[in-house]
C-alpha cells in the first residue's frame, strides 16, 4: 500500500505523537548505542537500553534507571549493553523480548561480565537478576503490559539477527512502530523482516534505524560465496589464517551457512573453522538454527573440543587460548573472535598477533562504525601497497597492518537503502518517519530517498 506522504526528521532529539512523546536519550544522530524512551499515558517504556559494558563505569541517563519497562527489540550490545548496570542499582521493571533474544542476552552480557574480570558469582547474579524480570514475547502475538492501561505492544520479525523484532505500540490514540535493526531480505539464517501489517490504524510515528542508509548497492549471494571463495584460497597459498571479529552472535551464522555452501561444491575450500569464545559452544547449541549447520559428529566434537590443534571442522576455543598458538597453526583456519568492533574483547590480542603479517587476511562480517578501531583498519587498506605500513594502536602498542583486510558487506545483517525504503513502503499510511541509529550522511541520504 502507499504511503500518503509521510513527514520524515532527521536528527531531533524530542518527538510528540498523540498522547505522549518519544526521546531518543541517546542514537539520535550515531550508530553507537542506542536507548529511546517513549513517555505514553503517565507511564514510560525503554526501547532498547544500548552501551558499552566494558566502558568502566557504564553510565546510563537518569531515566533508564525509572523506566516502567523495558523492549529490547535484539541482543546486540549497543541494544542490551546497559542492561547489568540497571540491574546493579536493583532495577525490577519487566524486561520484554522474544525468547531468542533473551537467550541470546544472557550469554553474550555474561561473557562480557566475565571479560571485565567479573566472578563465576557476578555473571551468576547477573543470569538470576535477568530472569527474575524477563518477560518472554512471541513473534506477532499482542499482549498488553499494564493491568490498568490501555496499551498494546507487538513484536515482528525484523531479520537482522535471530530473535530481532520491530515493536508496534497501539494505544487509543496513536499508533507507533519501533524498527529495532532492519535486516536484508537476504539473510538464509536470520531471515526476512516482516512484510505484511495490519491496515487498521494509520502510523502517527515509525522510529527507525539508519545504519546504512546512504548505501545503495548490496553484495548478491553469489558474489559472497565468490569473494569468500577467493580469500580462502589466498591465505591457503600462502599459509595464513583469516581472523573475522564478530561476536558469534547472528552473522556468524550467516558465514557458516556460506561457508558450508562453497565448501559442498569445492571440498579444497575446507578450513578449520575456530569460534575463540565461550560463547560459540553455547550459542551453537542453544540456537536450532547454527545446530543444522553442524551435523552430529561435528556436535560431539563442538562439545568436547577445547584444542584448535587436534580438531578438523567447526570448534570452539573454550578456554583462553594464547593467540599466539593460534597464529602458529600449520593449517590455514578460519578464526572467529568477539567483539565485532574491535575495541575491546579477545579480539585486539588476535588483531595483535596477525596484524603485522602480510599473509593473514582480517575479515569484517559487521558493519564498523566511523571512528571506530574496525573502521580505521577497512580505512588502511587503501595504503597497504606504500613500502612503510600503517600502524594501529592496540592495547597501547603501534601495531603495523601487514594483513589484508577485506570485508563482506553482504552480512552486514543491515538493509541498505533499497531495502529499508522497501520496508517503509510495506507500512500503510504513515503520518511520520522519524530516523535515528546512524550518521548524519545516512539519515540524509535516506531521508531523501523517503521523501516524495
Ligand atoms: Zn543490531
Amino acid at each position: 500500500m502507499t504511503n500518503s506522504q509521510p513527514t520524515i526528521i532527521t536528527r531531533q532529539e524530542e518527538i510528540p505523537f498523540p498522547g505522549g512523546r518519544v526521546r531518543f536519550l541517546n542514537g539520535a544522530d550515531t550508530v553507537q548505542a542506542t536507548m529511546t524512551l517513549v513517555e505514553i499515558d503517565g507511564l514510560t517504556m525503554l526501547v532498547d537500553c544500548g552501551a558499552n559494558p566494558f566502558q568502566t563505569p557504564v553510565e546510563l541517563p537518569d531515566e533508564a534507571f525509572e523506566a516502567d519497562a523495558i523492549l529490547l527489540t535484539h541482543a546486540h550490545m549497543d541494544h542490551v549493553g546497559g542492561i547489568p548496570r540497571l540491574l546493579t542499582s536493583g532495577f525490577f521493571a519487566p524486561v520484554f523480548a522474544t525468547d531468542t533474544t533473551l537467550a541470546i542476552t544472557r550469554i553474550a552480557l555474561g561473557e562480557c561480565i566475565r571479560q571485565n574480570g567479573g566472578e563465576h558469582r557476578d555473571v551468576r547474579a547477573f543470569s538470576g537478576g535477568l530472569d527474575h524480570i524477563a518477560r518472554s514475547v512471541g513473534f506477532d502475538s499482542p499482549f498488553k503490559p499494564f493491568s490498568k492501561r490501555d496499551i498494546e505492544i507487538t513484536f515482528h520479525p525484523a531479520g537482522h539477527i535471530l530473535g530481532a523484532a520491530s515493536i508496534e505500540i497501539k494505544t487509543e490514540q496513536a499508533r507507533l512502530l519501533f524498527s529495532g535493526d532492519i535486516g536484508p531480505a537476504t539473510l538464509p539464517v536470520a531471515g526476512a523482516p516482516n512484510d505484511t501489517w495490519k491496515n487498521d490504524q494509520p502510523f502517527d510515528l515509525v522510529v527507525m534505524e539508519s545504519t546504512r542508509g546512504d548505501v545503495q548497492a548490496d553484495q548478491s549471494r553469489m558474489e559472497i560465496e565468490a569473494a569468500l571463495a577467493d580469500m580462502i584460497r589466498t591465505a591457503q597459498a600462502q599459509n595464513g589464517h583469516i581472523v573475522v571479529p564478530a561476536s558469534i552472535i547472528g552473522r556468524t551464522q550467516e558465514l557458516i551457512h556460506y561457508l558450508n555452501n562453497i565448501t559442498e561444491r569445492d571440498d579444497t575450500l575446507q578450513i578449520p573453522v575456530a569460534l575463540d569464545t565461550a560463547m560459540g559452544l553455547r550459542i551453537a547449541n542453544d540456537t536450532p538454527p547454527l545446530a543444522a549447520f553442524v551435523d552430529e559428529s561435528g556436535l560431539a566434537k563442538l562439545s568436547r573440543a577445547d584444542d584448535p590443534l587436534n580438531i578438523d571442522g567447526l570448534y570452539t576455543v573454550r578456554k583462553t587460548k594464547d593467540p599466539k598458538k593460534l597464529r602458529e597453526l600449520d593449517k590455514t583456519t578460519l578464526i572467529v573472535t568477539g567483539f565485532g568492533s574491535c575495541d575491546s574483547g579477545r579480539i585486539v590480542s588476535q588483531l595483535i598477533e596477525l596484524l603485522p603479517y602480510p599473509e593473514n587476511t582480517v575479515l569484517f562480517i559487521g558493519y564498523q562504525a566511523p571512528g571506530s578501531v574496525g573502521r580505521q583498519i577497512i580505512s588502511m587498506s587503501d595504503g597497504q601497497q606504500e613500502d612503510v605500513a600503517p600502524t594501529i594502536q592496540l592495547n597501547d602498542e603501534d601495531i603495523p597492518v601487514r594483513a589484508s583486510i577485506r570485508t563482506l558487506p553482504g552480512l552486514y545483517a543491515h538493509a541498505t537503502q533499497p531495502g529499508l525504503v522497501n520496508w517503509v513502503n510495506q507500512l500503510p499510511n504513515i503520518k511520520q518517519i522519524a530516523l535515528h541509529h546512524g550518521t548524519a550522511a545516512a539519515q540524509d541520504a535516506l531521508a531523501k530517498a523517503l521523501s516524495p
